[in-house]
């Protein structure tokens, strides 16, 4: 199933939960979930989720507008750096990693946050906060939807703490990440984690070591590969992450980012006023967002 949170133009401050059907079209699942939010669902979703899934002749929304399908998150997002061997060769080239640390492989995943507040639509605009950053880039990412939760969970029952995906943009100010050392600032600017289009449960995505993640600048083909070139696998991120944080449901974990970054070339190609980026992954959709500087109006928070 995939579900998504939108709003209708009939009351644009009303977040709701819907479902795209098999027309593509989004579906109004209040009849069904009432005020619940995507979370609440989650957290219900062996009460609730047979009960969604069995739900027909919904009415379907007009003029839907998606936003992020868990558009306020409750605590930071769980990241993770360098988790493609092609990215970390590419990231030590450009310099901006720290000297020391360049062309490793991690021994252990390198797990660092995004503040909530980062996050925003599918095709929301990223904000260029050209008074803060001048070295913006991407990176596509398959983010995990954390079920079930728990503390200290095995490797081999990781999986069955997986509730479902979407595709985050890790977007980054590189110039952020490099001088302030610790990766938070140059994560977290507002707009930061363009999330969605939809959160496609677990049942529906199957192996997620077959899914392709890649991404577009106007158009140009930048990232492509496929989840399998993960050097942590989803059970290790969660294994490791669980071991001393307990995991609630609705943690968003995002995996890591494959190489064609706008680092990755020489000279760098940075994400300018004016570009749009695409992010997409086999069956979770495409996250198209514009870079544009914030405009209360276009974009309300
Ligand atoms: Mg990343």
């Amino acid at each position: 199933m995939k579900l998504v949170t939108f709003t209708d133009p009939d009351a644009p401050g009303r977040d709701k939960l819907g479902r795209i059907n098999s027309e593509g079209h989004v579906e109004d699942l209040t009849p069904v979930a009432g005020d619940r939010t995507l979370l609440d669902v989650i957290d219900a979703w062996p009460q609730l989720g047979p009960a969604l899934a069995a739900a027909t002749a919904l009415p379907v929304a007009a003029g839907a507008r998606l936003r992020a399908p868990i558009p306020q998150p409750p605590r930071n997002l769980f990241a993770v750096g360098k988790n493609y061997h092609d990215h970390i060769e590419e990231f030590a080239r450009s310099g901006y990693d720290a000297p020391d640390r360049a062309e490793k492989i991690p021994a252990v995943p390198i797990v660092f946050s995004k503040v909530p507040t980062a996050v925003t639509g599918p095709y929301d605009d990223i904000d260029p906060h050209p008074a803060v950053t001048t070295e913006l880039d991407y990176e596509a990412e398959l983010a995990v939807i954390i079920g079930r939760g728990g503390r200290g969970i095995p490797r081999e029952q990781a999986m069955a703490h997986v509730w479902g995906y979407t595709i985050i943009n890790d977007v980054t100010a590189r110039d952020l990440q490099r001088d302030h050392q610790q990766w938070l600032l140059g994560k977290s600017l507002d707009t930061f984690a363009p999330m969605g289009p939809w959160a496609v449960t677990a049942d529906e995505v199957g192996e997620p070591r077959n899914l392709i993640v890649s991404s577009a600048v106007n158009g140009e083909a930048r990232q492509h590969a496929p989840l399998a070139d993960l050097i942590f696998d989803i059970p290790e991120l969660i294994t490791t992450i669980s071991a001393g944080i307990t995991l609630h449901s609705g943690d968003i974990i995002a995996t890591g980012t494959p190489a064609g970054v706008g680092i990755g070339f020489t000279p760098p190609r940075f994400l300018q006023p004016g570009d749009l980026v695409e992010c997409s992954i086999t069956g979770l959709g495409t996250l198209r967002n514009a870079v544009r500087q914030h405009d209360p109006a276009r974009n309300p928070r």
